[in-house]
């Protein structure tokens, strides 16, 4: 583990502040000082305020803040490559019944520790700087989050954690104690400064959760103040669950709970109709795309344009498929256009979910704004190597930022102030040992899977 940096000036490069109004500075630079930006402009008057910073130079290429994932699972690591003795699932409940499910059931303590620890690599090595994690491990909950806490602290990158708990193994009761335990322990850390890990409440499912956890999990995320996060008619078989079983859509019975309020991430919400949406908007909620899990899983187009057209803020998310936030805001583009048979949609709008919602939605988890460059908010900046071919200005930052920056390398990330990647080297992690004893352990993991 690397010595937080003290004071840091990232310059001599184009920053891109992001928020409102977005500026693009020609030979700017970001300072940073006890992890916290301290001032952004030109480098001619950041010089002289800079006396004895740590210089990190960018060499003529842009500075902008680092990305965040609304919705990841860092668990999922080792179905990389697992060969499930069952014949292919056919549908989405067949995927969470061959698949997700007996995985998490076997996950052990040092499981979840390396698979959490090659995608924190991944966002370092993206430039994802902020994640909001769903975990699941029904064979072992109590501590989980401790694990993933542990792994996140080491690799520096920014998470809000949650379990997500699910009656489906009659284990609800255990996973609400397990978010108990750590919002507990999170809310004594961000008493004393600490605002490096957030906690949430988190459900698998409302079909997975029956009434009575349902309103335990409601009360206690209210009375520690922390927000919900659950998974929300990614298929349709969630919604006809929850109507047969409740006579209410996913989103009525979440709401009739008290469970939606602007502290609430509905993921997905690929099923939910005009009733379901105005709920949503009315209370505040939060929506997370997932654009490539959802086609991946084949279970439908969300309906995005038609949200963000009501006012509900909608944030992008990779639902553990990838750590690259770059590669979903590509995907989020094509895949509208192509729903809508419609080359004007979605252009500005796939930008939008992660560049500028993503950055309200995370504000709302953390006590200093993040996924923005402007004096009071998180130091936590990436430098991309990327050298414009055109006029890079305000008005053309986007085209710049999907056909351009999506596909640059990050060279350096910085979160709060520590640089955990400089020039392409990830420092005080040796990335080929995790990577060695990630194999022993999934190695051991897919013969009791
Ligand atoms: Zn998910």
């Amino acid at each position: 583990m690397t010595k937080k940096d003290v004071s840091l000036l990232i310059g001599n490069g184009i920053v891109i502040t992001l928020g409102s109004p977005n500026r693009v500075i020609e030979d700017g630079g970001v300072l940073v000082r006890d992890g916290v930006i301290e001032a952004v402009g030109p480098m001619k008057i950041l010089r002289r305020k800079a006396k004895g910073a740590r210089f990190v130079d960018a060499r003529g290429r842009v500075i902008m803040p680092g990305f965040i994932n609304a919705h990841m699972h860092l668990y999922s690591t080792f179905a990389r490559g697992l060969m499930p003795k069952q014949p292919p699932a056919e549908n989405f409940v067949q995927i969470l019944e061959r698949l997700w499910w007996p995985l998490d059931r076997v996950l052990t303590g040092p499981d979840i520790a390396y698979s959490c620890l090659i995608p924190l690599i991944d966002c370092i090595k993206n430039g994802t700087t902020t994640i909001i994690d769903h975990h699941e491990s029904q064979g072992f909950q109590k501590g989980s989050l401790d694990v993933i806490e542990k792994a996140v602290r080491a690799t520096g990158v920014r998470s809000c954690l949650c379990l997500g708990l699910s009656d489906r193994y009659g284990k609800g009761r255990q996973g609400l104690e397990e978010n108990i335990r750590f919002a507990k322990k999170i809310r004594a850390k961000k008493a004393k400064g600490d605002d490096l890990v957030s906690a949430m409440l988190g459900l698998h499912a409302l079909f997975t959760v029956n009434p009575k956890t349902l309103a335990q999990s409601v009360k206690t995320a209210k009375q520690f103040g922390v927000g919900i996060h659950v998974h929300v008619a990614e298929d349709k078989a969630d919604e006809v669950a929850n109507r047969k079983k409740y006579g209410m859509s996913v989103v009525e019975r979440l709401h009739q709970a008290g469970g939606l309020g602007p502290q609430t991430i509905a993921v997905h919400c690929v099923h939910v109709d005009k009733a379901e949406m105005r709920l949503l908007r009315k209370t505040g909620a939060i929506v997370v795309h997932n654009p490539q899990s959802n086609m991946n899983n084949a279970v439908g187009v969300a309906p995005i344009p038609e949200m963000l057209a009501k006012g509900i803020l909608v944030g992008l998310g990779t639902d553990g498929m990838t750590a690259n936030m770059r590669d979903e805001v590509r995907v989020a583009n094509i895949l509208h256009k192509l729903a809508k048979k419609d080359p004007r949609v979605f252009f500005v709008e796939s930008c939008r979910l992660l560049l500028e919602n993503n950055a309200k939605i995370a504000s709302r988890f953390f006590q200093k704004p993040v996924g923005v460059l402007k004096k009071g908010a998180h130091g936590d900046v990436i430098i991309l190597d990327y050298d414009p071919p055109t006029p890079l200005t305000a008005n053309t930052f986007l085209g710049h930022f999907l056909f351009g920056l999506c596909g640059a390398k990050v060279s350096t990330t910085i979160v709060g102030g520590r640089v955990l990647m400089k020039d392409g080297k990830l420092l005080g992690l040796n990335e080929a040992r995790i990577c060695a004893q990630s194999r022993r352990l999934a190695r051991a993991f897919w013969k009791r899977f």
